[in-house]
């Protein structure tokens, strides 16, 4: 999980990474208000989850609290990279002479935390790695030992030559080493790590990415969830205790388990149609969990057809039966659905599913074949 720049500074703050003071802005008034707070020189900063907003023109520098607002205003509904921007945090204009890269990630090879720095901040490390190698250090952490003095010593002297700024790199080293190891972080990105006219170093821009398999042990950071597009529906389907991955297809499919659902998408394809979606509705499928899973396919405006594939084990043919029943008369549903319904209750689901006017087989060629044919003719 990706944060936003503000919210990876709050971070940062509470760890004892020296940051700008700032706060986040919904509105131009807002940020109005907070640069007058400031009382001096601001940046109104895009905060999206993605980095060159910079360059794309979503970082501009106010000098009065008309401008910040004005500034606010542009920068609020800018579309960077396809992110629209519904926040800006407007923070304290630093002024800078120099700028340099500090981060901790997980470098997967070695199966340790790598620290990367770079005398050359403020532009993509990807670039400085491909045009300077020689201005990137890279720095494998033993996870065992943790961060030990020599490795910061080592970094800050690649970076800095003056002896006080040395030692306050080596503080936020070890600080963000720290907030990386303690957070289950796989990145925490200074860039640019800034030495401001008065001789302090500072975090001008901050990247953190939490580790998804960690959240469980970070209740706290609950707060930081936010869902664009497919993401939400994917959320929604998972609190119906659905797995759903949203396809860019025509062919909607309800099927339940995932080995069963990565054959029909498969059939789908081979028969010459594309899959809207994965769906998966689980084991011990209630009629609700069925309902829930229509929902969901049919707020997808590219689904022209449903397809059911149910394998009747632990789940209940007739449960299912009842949910696709209630479904449809309730949803009342104005694509065309074609059902395969076989094993637990068969007969009794066949049953069921005759009071409406469906397509109901056994084979699995059949109802794929038949769901394809529906899409084409709608
Ligand atoms: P990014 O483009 O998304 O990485 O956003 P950054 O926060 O890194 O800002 C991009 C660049 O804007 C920085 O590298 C700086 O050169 C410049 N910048 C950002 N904040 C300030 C500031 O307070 N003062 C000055 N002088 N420049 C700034
Ligand atoms: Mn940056």
């Amino acid at each position: 999980m990706n944060l936003h720049e503000y919210q990876a500074k709050e971070l940062f703050a509470q760890a004892g990474i020296p940051i700008p003071k700032g706060k986040v802005a919904r509105t131009p008034e807002e940020a109005y208000q907070i640069a007058s707070e400031l009382g001096q020189t601001v940046v109104v900063k895009a905060q999206v989850h993605t980095g060159g907003r910079g360059k794309a023109g979503g970082v501009k520098l106010a000098q009065t609290p008309e401008e910040a607002k004005e500034k606010a205003s542009v920068i609020l509904g800018m579309d960077i990279k396809g992110y629209i921007v519904e926040k800006v945090l407007v923070t304290e204009a630093a002024d800078i002479t120099s700028e340099a890269y500090l981060s901790v990630t997980l470098d997967r090879e070695s199966k340790m935390p790598v620290i990367i720095a770079s005398p050359a901040g403020g532009i993509e490390i990807e670039e400085v790695a491909k045009q300077n190698p020689e201005k990137v250090l890279k720095l494998r952490v033993n996870p065992l030992t943790g961060l030990l003095p020599y490795h910061s010593r080592q970094v800050s002297g690649f970076l800095y030559a003056d002896k006080n700024i040395r030692k306050q790199a080596e503080t936020i080293l070890k600080k963000l080493y720290a907030l990386y190891f303690q957070a289950d972080l796989t990145l925490a990105e200074i860039n640019p790590l800034v030495v401001t006219k008065k001789g302090e170093l500072i975090a001008l821009d901050a990247k953190v990415t939490i580790d998804d398999n960690a959240l469980v042990r970070h209740p706290e950071f609950e707060k930081y969830k936010e869902f664009f597009g497919a993401e939400k529906i994917e959320e929604e389907a998972k609190k119906a205790g659905l797995s759903f991955v949203k396809l860019d297809g025509s062919i909607g499919c309800i099927v339940n388990g995932a080995g069963l659902a990565m054959a029909t998408m498969d059939l789908v394809k081979f028969y010459g149609g594309r899959p809207a979606n994965f769906l998966d509705i689980g084991g011990s499928s209630n009629p609700e969990k069925v309902i829930a899973a229509m929902k969901i396919i049919l707020a997808d405006p590219n689904v022209k057809a449903i397809c059911f594939n149910i394998f009747g084990g632990i789940t209940r043919g007739d449960d299912v039966a009842t949910g696709i029943v209630k479904a449809v008369n309730t949803l009342k549903p104005k694509v065309p659905i074609a059902i395969r319904l076989v094993g637990t209750n068969e007969d009794l689901a066949k049953e069921i599913l005759s009071k409406v006017n469906l397509n109901v087989f056994s084979s699995m060629t059949e109802v794929v074949k038949k769901a394809i044919e529906l899409s084409k003719a709608a």
